[in-house]
């Protein structure tokens, strides 16, 4: 509650900012508003000071006008609506909280009041992306279907590695990945399992994950392997 002598004040605070001349009658309309509000003196003083120091200063000089009680009881709600924002309750040491309702209250009160200090720190946001960002992000680097030339897409992209082109075997879409064929008397052989790569492209990851060297190191390493190979089985061995 504030007392008469701390409406006077209030006003008094407020005629030294507008110059206003305070009668009885000020004190008395003051002293029941923020009472039936149910504002603090510390509250009310900090609106006063928010009132003139940032709303008024904010305007033009014929803009300005004189705080009002209203001002002052909507200033300092918002004031504590403020130091609430970030309000986290701070539970005793161990595991029983018996008192946990009053204990809440009381928290809350003093950090309203200004008396504890606000928590300083924004709370961390958690957890990961929402899924419908997820959802959009598996879909950059894809390719879009032409849709507005003449000839609309009949191609129903296949889920899985089938649905990509291999690109280790450069197999076309929902053809099955094959190895060999590297001359006409052995056909390639299709391969049950697709290449890891075409899997990897398949769920938005690289083609390659080594450098265009080493792959072309590799080949040219199995190219040498497969003729030792053929050269033995032509000699009979
Ligand atoms: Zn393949």
């Amino acid at each position: 509650m504030i007392s008469y002598e701390e409406a006077g004040r209030l006003l008094g605070l407020a005629a030294a900012r507008d110059q206003r001349i305070v009668g009885d009658a000020d004190i008395l309309a003051w002293h029941s508003d923020l009472n039936a509000a149910v504002i603090a003196f510390k509250d009310a003083d900090a609106a006063l000071t928010r009132f003139y120091a940032v709303e008024m200063a904010g305007l033009e000089p014929e803009a300005r006008r004189r705080v009002t009680t209203p001002d002052v009881i909507s200033i300092a709600r918002k004031i504590r609506a403020e130091r609430l924002a970030n309000f986290v309750y701070d539970p005793p040491p161990g595991d029983e909280d018996p008192d946990y309702l009053a204990r809440l209250r009381g928290q809350i009160a003093s950090t309203a009041d200004g008396t504890s200090p606000a928590l300083t720190e924004c709370p961390a946001l958690e957890g990961g992306p929402h899924p419908d960002v997820v959802k959009a992000l598996a879909q950059v680097g894809r390719s879009t279907p032409d849709v507005s030339s003449e000839n609309p897409v009949t191609e129903v992209r296949r889920a899985g590695p089938l649905g990509v082109c291999c690109p280790t075997c450069q197999a076309a879409i929902g053809r099955p990945c094959k190895i060999g064929g590297f001359d006409e008397k052995r056909p390639p052989r299709q391969l049950r399992t697709p290449h890891a790569a075409r899997t990897r492209v398949a769920n938005g990851g690289p083609a390659q994950l080594e450098s265009p060297a080493e792959i072309e190191r590799r080949r040219a390493a199995s190219m040498v392997k497969l003729q030792e190979l053929q050269e033995r089985e032509t000699s009979g061995e």
